[in-house]
């Protein structure tokens, strides 16, 4: 359970000063949703009022803080005008400039006579300085309290800086004091503040260098951020582990069916990992393997034989996909084989129903049934196996270690092995994985063709439709992807739907589309039709995505390809190139690219290398950037950057593993705030692996 001590950080936006209900969702939008979230909405500048100039030495266009006197009042000469207010000091004339104001009010803030302190940005005009509605107005009396350095935050429309800042403020004042729970050696040779210290630090910048990854206190708080992260990691794989493992060693004889099956003969990386995988399963200790291949490299067939390992010594095996179309798509590839092997495979998804599912819950149990494929139905209570020995888990990295654990959970001392398609880079592995174990497959397939990766200006969409038609003739099979933004997911559907309508008006009715909002059974059907050559383009948003197989398809056309990360283009397009023929992947971009859109795009007519193109989107995707992140399903980081605290991350995979040695149930009083630190970074989960102390 949190402790209390975290309780107030973990109270609602909606009540404190300044945000009502409608604010608050605002900032929760911006920040999310607890008090805690706004300690983590970092300024990302400042505003220097600490200058304090004559008017006469005012530099235009900057901010200013002014002691001057209130000579005369100027109300609006015409409805439109502007309220003016004459000051001076003995240098010079500042006019502030009021729009829509009521005079009252401006009369009573600047009385005639009264020397005032005024912030704002100044212009000159001719040869009055002016500012226009000044940030700030008070007595010469209160001039210390303006004379500061005022963060500014990245923001959202509607929601006024001052509110922001005043919530942030609150938070701020009455941060709970917190036991250190980083060690004291480490934290003094680094030079680093205490946890308070450096939020409220790392909250009230007074120069430019305070914003920098390398301050001081941002170090620390990535440090705290990417150490909860190592710790949650290496506590669930510790409990894993501790969770007795067994032996499981199967005889090789489904395997060698399957084998003789097969069109083709396993790569000496699929082999490689197979042994890997072997030894793992055959030790008495729970596997816990990252199976890392790019897209086409060979993953399903690895996993199946690892399944079949399971089967041939007696127990029962489950993978579990991320989408429904995934789901069925393995379990469509992995029936013949299995059909061959003579074991039976079924599905489970949220769509079976009734008795067909009833069926399969029961074989499940009763250990009749050796082999289901499904999605994250599987996770769910009522589904219960006799005797599961091995969970592989399809990743594409939509899972969370908390849904790996579950799934675990089904069986006695499970073996668990995770398939991800993306190359991702050493640094991202460890935070999505920790210290797991990884078995690559570096190699593809024999006999694959390099994919033609074209970029192209979108203001040819005709060329480019007229060429896709040639192909179309020459039997060609095409993918025809239109991006699915967040945003405005109905805008996206209607740009994917009128596609598909001006396709259809070039093509004939071969066209299909196919997107995230069909019934299930509405896009397998869809989907069906293009494998099977019934139509010749597949209109789509990014469904596909996550791994559909048509060996056919040789041409993969992405509209607006900017708006893509890097590691998902090149899965798209790892889409095509997959049967003997030559395949073409045509990028179309908006012309208005940024600089980091056009090297992205740059990279891929490069390279087809999944691990070089990982590492240039790490390399390319600035903190700003890390959007690519959230749509991958990635572990966010709100304060590390891990192009810029690498160093951190390591020193922080080390750290928790020495943590977990020393202390594994974190008993010692270090031990105790590390407890406070994982629910301080809502790594719940891991925390509740904890005995209790
Ligand atoms: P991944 O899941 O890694 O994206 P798949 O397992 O779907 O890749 O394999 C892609 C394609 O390559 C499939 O059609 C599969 O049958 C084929 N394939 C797998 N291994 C080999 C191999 N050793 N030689 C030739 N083709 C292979
Ligand atoms: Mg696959």
């Amino acid at each position: 359970m949190r402790p209390a001590i975290l309780f107030p950080l973990f109270r609602p936006l909606a009540g404190l000063p300044g945000l009502g209900a409608k604010l608050a969702r605002l900032a929760e939008r911006l920040a999310g949703p607890h008090a805690v979230d706004l300690l983590w909405h970092l300024p990302s500048g400042l505003i220097d009022r600490r200058f304090a100039p004559k008017i006469a030495e005012a530099p235009g266009g900057r901010i200013a803080t002014l002691t001057v006197r209130v000579d005369g009042h100027a109300p609006p000469a015409a409805p439109r005008h502007p309220y003016k207010v004459r000051c001076t000091d003995e240098t010079g004339v500042l006019e502030l400039v009021y729009f829509h104001a009521r005079g009252e009010w401006i009369q009573r803030q600047l009385p005639q006579g009264r020397t005032v302190v005024v912030s704002g940005r100044v212009e000159w005009f001719h040869d009055t300085l002016q500012m226009t509605h000044p940030d700030a107005v008070v007595p010469v009396e209160e001039r210390a309290g303006i004379e500061t350095v005022e963060p500014v935050y990245p923001m959202t429309a509607g929601l006024p800086a001052k509110t922001l800042r005043k919530a942030i403020r609150t938070v701020l004042d009455d941060l709970p004091d917190l036991a250190e729970w980083q060690d004291a050696a480490w934290l003094a040779r680094q030079r680093w503040p205490a946890w308070r210290d450096a939020v409220r630090s790392a909250h009230t910048p007074t120069e430019e260098a305070d914003l920098t990854p390398s301050a001081p206190a941002r170090r620390r708080l990535a440090y705290d951020e990417l150490l909860a992260n190592q710790l949650a990691l290496a506590l669930v794989r510790l409990q894993q582990r501790r969770l007795s493992g067994r032996a499981v060693a199967g005889d090789g004889r489904l395997r060698a069916r399957v084998a003789a099956a097969l069109p083709f003969a396993l790569t000496g990386a699929q082999q490689r990992a197979l042994a890997e995988i072997d030894a793992d399963m055959a030790a008495d200790r729970r596997m816990l393997r990252l199976l890392q291949g790019d897209v086409g490299s060979g993953k399903t067939v690895v996993a199946l034989m690892a399944m079949l390992n399971a089967v041939e010594a007696g127990h029962q095996a489950a993978l579990m996909a991320p989408t429904e179309i995934l789901a069925r798509q393995h379990a469509e590839t992995l029936a013949p084989l299995c059909w061959a092997a003579g074991v039976e495979i079924a599905v489970l998804t949220g769509r079976e129903k009734g008795r067909a599912r009833s069926r399969v819950l029961e074989r499940a149990a009763s250990g009749e049934l050796p082999l289901v494929v499904g999605t994250h139905a599987l996770f769910q209570e009522e589904v219960a196996f006799r005797d599961l020995a091995l969970a592989v888990i399809d990743e594409q990295h939509r899972f969370g270690v908390h849904q790996r654990l579950q799934l675990s959970g089904k069986g006695r001392a499970v073996d668990v092995l995770v398939m991800t398609a993306t190359p991702i880079p050493r640094t991202l592995t460890l935070t999505a994985y920790g210290d797991m174990e990884v078995s690559r497959l570096t190699e593809k397939p024999p006999g694959r063709q390099p994919v033609q990766t074209v970029t192209v200006a979108l203001d040819r969409l005709e060329e480019v439709a007229a060429g896709i038609r040639r192909k179309v003739g020459e039997g060609a099979r095409v993918y025809w992807v239109c991006p699915l933004v967040d945003e405005s997911e109905q805008l996206d559907l209607a740009a994917a739907t009128e596609r598909h309508a001006y396709l259809r008006a070039l093509f004939g009715d071969r066209v299909g589309l196919v997107h995230g909002k069909m019934k299930g059974t509405d896009k397998d059907a869809v989907m069906a039709a293009f494998a099977e050559g019934r139509l010749d383009v597949l209109v789509a948003t990014t469904v596909i995505e996550v791994g559909v197989n048509v060996p056919e398809a040789t041409v993969m056309v992405v509209e607006h390809a900017e708006r893509f990360g890097l590691a998902q283009l090149h899965q798209l397009r790892g889409r095509v190139g997959r049967g003997d023929k030559p395949s073409t992947c045509l990028l179309l971009f908006d012309p208005h690219l940024t600089e980091t859109a056009r090297r992205r795009l740059k990279t891929l007519r490069e390279t087809e290398d999944g691990f070089v193109i990982a590492e240039e989107d790490l390399r390319l995707r600035g903190a700003g950037e890390l959007l690519g992140t959230r749509q991958s399903g990635l572990p966010e980081f709100r304060l590390a950057d891990l192009a810029e605290h690498d160093d951190l991350l390591a020193a922080a995979r080390d750290d928790a593993r020495l943590i977990v040695e020393r202390d594994a149930d974190l008993q010692s009083p270090r031990g105790q705030a590390l407890r406070t630190l994982l629910y301080l970074f809502e790594r719940d989960a891991a925390a509740r692996t904890l005995r209790s102390g």
